[in-house]
């Protein structure tokens, strides 16, 4: 496998340092993988999504490596037909964003009405396409998050006004634990890896999903 090592300017170093409070520079390790480009084409071409106020397409990221990005990302401001808001904006490639929209529709509105009794409002964005290490570690691999293929969540609100996080709701009463772990297992159906509070401590605070590839198939999951 040809990997090749990148330096990732200051300018990315400078939004990571505001973002995560860490160095000011980073460097990464990425290879080309053919498989992704592929995928997003196939997924634009299957007519998976169709633009809407909450769904919409945005010019082709890649700055400030070649190795980063998407032909044909997504912003994505609402899910579940503008019910639920995501906040900040995320930015994903094309394969997410169907993904997401299950996910909330199929797992964490019916875990807010079970578990919270109530309606789920929005969803916090802590992070998404972002050209750099995986957990910011220089010298790492190039994180999912590099391809937009990647998506973290820090807490979630309700229409009663209530907010769940992942920090307090994890260890926090019954009703926020329940809701926190069926929201999270069930991400496992929609996300190739799935990582929360229980994987490491960089976690604590949010779960990321992505659509990575995982082992010699390509078919692994990783959910912890
Ligand atoms: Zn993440």
């Amino acid at each position: 496998m040809v990997y090749s090592r990148v330096r990732v300017g200051i300018a990315v170093g400078a939004a990571a340092l505001l973002m995560w409070g860490c160095g000011t520079s980073q460097n990464f390790v990425a290879r080309l993988e053919p498989w992704r480009a592929d995928e997003e084409k196939a997924c634009l071409n299957s007519g998976a999504i169709r633009e809407t106020p909450f769904v919409q397409v945005r010019s082709a990221l890649g700055a400030p490596s070649e190795y980063c990005g998407a032909s044909r990302p997504f912003e994505m401001s609402a899910a579940a037909q503008g019910r639920v808001s995501m906040k900040p904006t995320a930015l994903l490639r094309c394969p997410m964003v169907p993904a997401v929209e299950r996910w909330v529709q199929t797992v964490v509105e019916p875990a807010a009405r079970r578990y919270l009794g109530t309606e789920l409002a929005e969803l916090t964005v802590a992070g998404s396409y972002s050209c750099r290490p995986i957990n910011h570690v220089s010298g790492g691999r190039l994180s999912e998050h590099g391809h937009a293929n990647a998506l973290d969540i820090s807490q979630f609100r309700l229409l009663d006004g209530r907010v769940v996080t992942v920090k307090g709701g994890w260890h926090g009463d019954a009703r926020e634990r329940n809701f926190l772990r069926a929201v999270h297992d069930g991400a496992c159906q929609e996300f190739t890896t799935v990582l929360g509070p229980e994987h490491d401590a960089l976690h604590h605070d949010h779960f990321h999903l992505d659509l990575a590839r995982h082992g010699r198939d390509g078919f692994g999951r990783i959910c912890k």
